[in-house]
């Protein structure tokens, strides 16, 4: 009998990275195995990135409403879950990453005796507030999960140290990077960025900007701000170019700092993934926040400037094809600058989370239990 799994998410990065992995466990087991339930945490950016990867979604549980805590979201989200847990029998739920959906899809699984793998397991930074609350999340997913899909050894040795056997933990690769080698192979030729982003001078350097952390907001994020204006200011010969996230506490900060700066800093709604890789691609230096794109950029040998305290891709850090500084202005200009100035030979480093086999990997570990 074939298995069949349940593909839990919400945010656009599980969206991203989980989309392979269905693509792959359609083809090799049947559509019909394959249900996949959205929680509805991120809908306006997520649903845009379901439609464009032709995704179907079996159960839909809306739970967004204004102004939720985050027990709110998840009581709404485990709530939601059970009675479809209990009325269909699935062999595993799968599960990506360091939300909230992740968490409760892994936590309501396991109360229903349902086996959970966890895609992106091992990732720590070992510090609860940072990033919150994805490291709390992750570790207690870690508690839960039967089957831990390691992007790199480096998060093996992490679950290792906690106690989880051997033979629950498979080093897979990231599967963002099969995302990046889809989007490559089939999408990327349609993209024309010079006419989609015809208000961008291309001749000049692009320096590409994300930045969206909940443990940055307030002061961290300001300073972030008053960075890229200083960078603006001082570099004639680049264009800073920020797809702000919809959350009102980056877009206030955001727009009232870079607002005014229209020939130089060009502040985007988020932008459909296929376009934002194909400006990564063009991109001389990356300056985020996010997970995601830290593991994207070495793919395109583009260097990240990564505006964290503390981060768990350490793998492109010991590459060289990654800086952490934080929030401080004086270091985030200064590194921007440094990589503009002098370019690194990085194009030639193989992208240390993965070889775009991950999906395959993840779906004969769960097929071979
Ligand atoms: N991304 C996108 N459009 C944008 C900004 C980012 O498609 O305007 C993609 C990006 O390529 C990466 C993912 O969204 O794969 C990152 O999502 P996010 O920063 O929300 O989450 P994180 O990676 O920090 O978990």
């Amino acid at each position: 009998m074939k298995p069949k799994l349940l593909f839990v998410l919400g945010t656009r990065p599980e969206i991203i990275k989980l989309w392979p992995v269905i693509v792959e466990a359609q083809k090799s087991l049947g559509e019909g195995s394959v249900r996949v339930c959205y929680t509805g945490q991120h809908k306006e950016m997520a649903l845009p990135f379901l439609e464009r990867f032709s995704l179907p979604v079996h159960f839909d549980l809306r739970i967004m409403r204004s102004r939720q805590t985050l027990n709110q979201v998840l009581e709404l989200m485990i709530s939601g879950m059970a009675p479809i847990l209990r009325k269909e029998s699935f062999d595993w739920v799968v599960v990506q990453g360091d939300t909230s959906s992740a968490f409760a899809g892994a936590l309501a699984a396991s109360m229903e005796k349902v086996k959970v793998a966890h895609v992106e397991a091992g990732l720590r930074t070992f510090d609860r507030e940072n990033p919150f609350p994805e490291e709390l999340n992750r570790q207690l997913i870690g508690r839960v999960a039967n089957l831990h899909l390691c992007p790199t050894s480096v998060n093996r040795d992490h679950l290792l140290k906690e106690g989880v056997s051997e033979a629950d933990i498979e080093v897979t690769g990231n599967p963002i990077v099969d995302a990046l080698k889809m989007v490559k192979a089939e999408f990327l030729g349609d993209v024309d960025v010079e006419r989609t982003f015809s208000q961008l001078d291309f001749s000049k350097k692009l320096v590409l900007v994300t930045g969206h952390r909940r443990e940055n907001f307030g002061e961290g994020f300001r300073d972030m701000c008053m960075a890229i204006r200083d960078l603006a200011e001082r570099r004639k010969d680049a264009i800073f170019v920020y797809p702000v996230h919809l959350n009102p506490q980056v877009q206030e900060p955001v727009k009232n700092i870079l607002g005014d700066l229209p020939n130089h800093v060009f502040l985007l709604d988020p932008v459909e993934y296929f376009d934002f890789i194909a400006l990564l691609q063009r991109a001389s230096v990356v300056l985020t926040d996010s997970g995601g794109v830290q593991e994207e950029a070495p793919t395109f040998g583009v260097p990240v400037v990564v505006m964290r305290k503390v981060t768990e891709r350490v793998e492109s850090l010991q590459q060289g094809s990654a800086v952490l500084v934080g929030t401080d202005r004086e270091k985030i200009v200064s590194a921007v600058e440094k990589f503009l100035d002098e370019p690194k030979e990085i194009s030639n480093l193989a992208n240390p989370y993965g070889d775009g086999l991950a999906s395959k990997r993840i779906l004969e570990a769960m097929l071979k239990r």
